[in-house]
């Protein structure tokens, strides 16, 4: 039987509900119970692909090639559960699929309204493609008291009804501020952020309330008390030092039991969180430190790196270093000497990214790394960067580019056109549409035996999400590696670099996909945790 947990959010946003959500999901699995969890997003948007970082944050790449929520990231490095396309959704896609739906004539001599087709579409979404899992955990994107949010709650209203409350509960996450000058600690925002439930029809079983200090439990009473919320049920869930800390003070302030309550499953004995105290003890007391300097376009704001970062904090769990960031601005870096900004840093990263600006400083990033024996790691952008710098400073094109940024001379990297997904060939154009165009999902690679990465792998197949529009362009192959720079990942079909490496250089690696998407703090990836080690040993160096 698949119970559906929905985890709604009011008083604020960016109060954690994606992460609170992922913990949970992590404890129902100490447990032993199958989890899926899922993301119903209210904005208009068909998926996040075409939103700017800087709005949206990172946008998150299933293997199923959909570009979703940054949450399902979350989700992923908390439960080890691969999400898929349907475990996102969109208001944009529910009215898409709808109007489609309309124009077909499904709906013949009925007036298309929300109530009942956008919400039955809603509610068709959150019950599809599972596998009968023990809980689905459904976020609902947005604050209670949206507009947008609304069909979204009345869909999660009309289930409970359906289904029942053994089926289904309502977890609410909302904000207990401290206001100093008062020096007290406030309910009624939760109070009104339940009410705002209650006006669609919800009562919320158990309430996270996020908190800076320790809620009294007179304050805790008087949340359940106007909230009609069971004591225990009140649940506090106060900031913790490490991201990864969540599943255990979940945990110790009773969530997973109170869900279990609910449904009335009973448990015995304590589940076994060890791996995740280790992790968090690891985080706590590192045994060294690292600096690791990011040059990227969107530094200013974290979210749009937020798998990076952790992956690149996996590495350094399973090092047992701190990996400090030095986020450096491509753009503002053009100006300045590579050598004064970079100098002694332990490791050089070059992330994703799209467009000409910053690109000449993401240039010289490489330059540096490469000249001064610095360990590089390029992602994506990071790659093609690394391959127009050893374009143009190793074999001597000044006119190298990317066709990324208008025509070029010599397109070192160019349009990719043509890809094998499966037993299908994709084309693209110039003129082809932006959304979900790009080469998106995991794909394979032969990685050359006896390269750095085959060793770091460990293996000659690998599989790694993609999202890109450019590619190395091959024919300029036979000229870079005679200049060093070695193409040690290729698509099966030999047709697409995937990973470049300098053989002679301390570590120096540029790959096409995405590493990054499939680290995890339980099971973190070979790249990163081979780079922070590299870089570990950087810092006995300099
Ligand atoms: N802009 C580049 C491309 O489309 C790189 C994309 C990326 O870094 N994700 O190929």
């Amino acid at each position: 039987m698949t119970r559906f947990v929905f985890i709604t959010g009011g008083v604020a946003s960016s109060l954690g509900k994606g992460l609170a959500s992922a913990a949970l999901g992590a404890l129902l699995q100490a447990r032993g119970f199958r989890v899926r969890m899922r993301k119903l997003d209210p904005y208009l948007n068909i998926d996040p692909g075409t939103m700017s970082p800087y709005q949206h944050g990172e946008v998150y790449v299933t293997d199923d090639g959909a570009e979703t929520d940054l949450d399902l990231g979350h989700y992923e490095r908390y439960t080890g559960v691969a999400c898929r396309r349907s475990d996102s959704v969109t208001t944009g896609r529910i009215y898409s699929t709808v109007l489609q739906r309309e124009r077909r004539g499904d709906y013949l001599g009925a007036t298309v309204q929300v109530i009942p087709h956008v919400t039955d579409m809603i509610k068709e979404y959150i019950q599809a493609d599972l596998d009968d899992e023990d809980f689905v955990l459904c976020e609902i994107g947005g604050t209670v008291g949206d507009i947008e949010s609304l069909p979204f709650l009345e869909a999660i209203r009309q289930l409970r009804h359906e289904l029942g409350p053994e089926r289904t509960l309502f977890v609410h996450l909302t904000l207990v501020p401290f206001i100093p000058s008062a020096g007290e600690l406030k309910t009624k925002p939760t109070q009104h952020s339940v009410k705002e439930l209650l006006n669609v029809g919800i009562q919320p079983n158990i309430l996270l309330c996020r908190c800076d200090r320790e809620i009294p439990a007179d304050s805790r009473r008087k949340i359940a008390l106007f909230c009609n919320i069971r004591e225990e049920c009140v649940i506090p869930a106060l900031d913790v030092d490490t991201v990864y800390a969540t599943p255990l003070t979940y945990h110790a302030a009773g969530f997973d039991v109170q869900v279990y309550r609910h449904f009335g499953i009973e448990v015995v004995g304590e589940p076994d969180l060890r791996r995740w105290q280790d992790i968090v003890d690891r985080v706590r007391e590192p045994e060294g430190e690292v600096t690791i300097a990011v040059v990227g376009k969107y530094t200013e704001l974290k979210d749009a790196y937020k798998s990076l970062i952790e992956a690149l904090n996996h590495g350094g769990i399973a090092n047992d270093v701190r990996v400090n960031f030095d986020w450096v601005e491509a753009e503002v870096f053009e100006q300045q000497n590579a050598v004064e900004r970079l100098d002694g840093v332990h490791g050089i990263l070059v992330p994703g990214g799209f467009g000409e600006r910053g690109s000449l400083g993401k240039i010289q990033a490489a330059r540096f790394a490469r000249e001064h024996h610095v360990p590089y790691f390029g992602i994506c952008f990071g790659m093609q960067m690394a391959v127009v710098e050893a374009a143009r400073n190793l074999l001597g094109i000044e006119g190298a580019s990317s066709t990324e940024f208008g025509p070029c001379e010599v397109p070192v990297v160019g349009l990719l056109t043509e890809w094998v997904r499966g037993n299908e060939v994709e084309r693209r154009d110039a003129s082809s549409e932006l959304g979900g165009t790009m080469r998106l999902g995991a794909y394979e690679a032969q990685l050359k035996p006896g390269s750095k990465v085959a060793e770091i792998y460990g293996t000659t197949t690998i599989s790694e999400r993609h999202r890109h529009r450019f590619e190395v362009n091959i024919h300029h192959r036979a000229e870079l590696e005679g200049a060093g720079l070695v193409f040690s990942g290729m698509s099966p079909d030999g047709i697409l670099p995937e990973i470049v490496e300098y053989p002679d250089h301390p570590w120096f690696i540029g790959v096409q996909f995405h590493p990054e998407l499939r680290s995890k703090p339980l099971d973190p990836h070979p790249l990163f945790v081979s780079f922070i080690a590299a870089a570990v040993k950087q810092s006995r160096l300099v």
